[in-house]
């Protein structure tokens, strides 16, 4: 699609109309991908087209055919930082300080720059952090996005070395949500003013095809919500049926990059695949997550440079980093827990890499220290998801052992401490949430 400077944004009214949009121009032979819209300027829609320059005619032409209304193009600018001068000549390493002028200036980045980044210590890490909360800033602006995930299933027939979901784990009871309960739950949450919701589930094909698109068109009809998937590896041709039937995204995290490390964790299972899968959900026009682990035995700081590489290439819109939590009942059980340091510096090279994606401040760096949550949207985050599986389920979603229950209280009171907005449809009352069916999230 260009170079940066060649980036232009199509904005819609509304998600409906972005990936009407999207579909028509595809089919006129234009290349486009839905990004994050930039603060401000893109109105009220999350979600915006990019494409390039030289099709903008040609687009504006296809679009007025199609009847799909454009509420403005606009010029994608990458945010160009200026370090300021005091915090300049406050980094000491020269080795570190060209590496930050270099990814902020917007160069692609490079393995040995991002390497010396995520490697940052003390004064250098203040720096780093301040400037990717800059970036944060400039690109997604203030409000933090809250969303709700529903872990709607234990059941899973992969074996991945580090969750505790793994098949071989006798050790856990195992529960499926019936398609009443999913939706009963997901207008709860819709009630909360929460407009995401995101259902995740191990890798349990009793869900057919069938049955998912159901789920998908009865949560779509009672609520409007949009709907994140996030079930695994599923048979190609399910991802288009999935956008069909009214789900919006698709999270698939790739873990972790690094080939031999992949095989190791995931047996029967090759890095190659899970890309090939990313690719196709992004192919579908579903709006694409992924991510990485931080910590996993035997993984470098290489390994994880190259997985925000990745990142970027792919072009991934959601970016969840988490740390391993050692989980209980797996062969990793006795392992030491990812650096909480490691994986804000991580969030943080992620923002000034990948800029304007979604990045949330995940529940593992919750469960390891609460406050480093904080800390993530401080470095670069720019999402909560809370954890609004029902009380009867949620200890038995043992992915890994201790998981904290982020809930509103607590996101809010995140919002609150770091003078940020919250999405302007979520209530602001604890009643609403007791309302709402959640007094257990609230009276702990
Ligand atoms: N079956 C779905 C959802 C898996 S659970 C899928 O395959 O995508 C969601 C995420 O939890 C995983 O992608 C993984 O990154 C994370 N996870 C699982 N076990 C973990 C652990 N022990 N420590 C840290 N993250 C873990």
């Amino acid at each position: 699609m260009g170079t940066e400077q060649n980036k232009y944004y199509i904005v819609c009214r509304n998600i409906t109309e972005v990936f009407r949009a999207e579909k028509s121009l595809k089919k006129g032979g234009i290349k486009c991908m839905t990004v994050p819209s930039p603060p401000k300027e893109a109105g009220p829609c999350t979600t915006v087209l990019e494409i390039g320059y030289s099709d903008i005619k040609k687009s504006i032409q296809i679009l007025k055919a199609s009847y799909i209304e454009i509420l403005k193009i606009i010029k994608a600018k990458p945010a160009h930082i200026v370090l300021k001068q005091k915090i300049m000549e406050s980094i000491k390493n020269k080795e570190f300080r060209e590496a930050l002028i270099r990814v902020t200036e917007g160069h692609s980045p490079t393995l040995s720059d991002i390497k010396v980044l995520l490697e940052a210590t003390e004064e250098n890490q203040k720096v780093l952090w301040q400037t990717a909360d800059e970036v944060r800033q400039k690109t997604v602006g203030n409000i933090i996005d809250i969303r709700a995930a529903l872990e709607f299933s234990n059941y899973c027939r992969r074996d991945c070395a580090y969750c505790g979901l793994r098949s071989k784990n006798r050790n856990l009871s195992r529960y499926r949500m019936t398609e009443r309960e999913i939706c009963d739950n997901a207008v709860k949450i819709a009630s909360m003013g929460i407009k995401t919701i995101i259902l995740q589930s191990g890798e349990d094909p009793w869900y057919t095809r069938d049955r998912i698109v159901s789920i998908i068109k009865t949560i779509k009809s009672e609520t409007g919500m949009r709907i994140t998937l996030s079930l695994g590896e599923r048979e190609p041709e399910e991802y288009q049926c999935f956008k069909n039937a009214g789900a919006s995204n698709y999270l698939l995290k790739i873990e972790t990059t690094d080939k031999k490390l992949y095989r190791l964790l995931h047996p029967g299972y090759h890095m190659e695949g899970r890309e090939h899968h990313v690719r196709l959900i992004k192919k579908s026009g579903l709006i694409t997550g992924s991510g990485n682990i931080i910590g996993l035995p035997g993984q470098s700081i290489e390994n994880i440079a190259h997985d925000i590489i990745w990142l970027r290439q792919e072009g991934i819109h959601m970016i969840g980093i988490g740390p391993f939590v050692p989980a209980p009942d797996t062969p990793l059980e006795k392992n030491t827990p990812g650096a909480v340091d490691l994986s804000l510096n991580c969030i943080a090279v992620s923002r000034l890499v990948c800029q304007n994606s979604y990045i949330p401040s995940t529940t593992a760096l919750a469960t390891i220290q609460k406050e480093a949550q904080l800390q993530g949207l401080a470095s670069g985050a720019n999402t909560v998801m809370l954890i609004m599986t029902p009380p009867q389920y949620i200890g038995k979603y043992r992915i890994y052992g201790n998981k904290f229950a982020v809930d509103l209280d607590w996101a809010l009171s995140m919002v609150k401490s770091l003078g940020r907005k919250k999405p302007q449809a979520i209530n602001n009352t604890t009643k609403t949430c007791e309302v709402a069916g959640f007094e257990y999230h609230t009276k702990k």
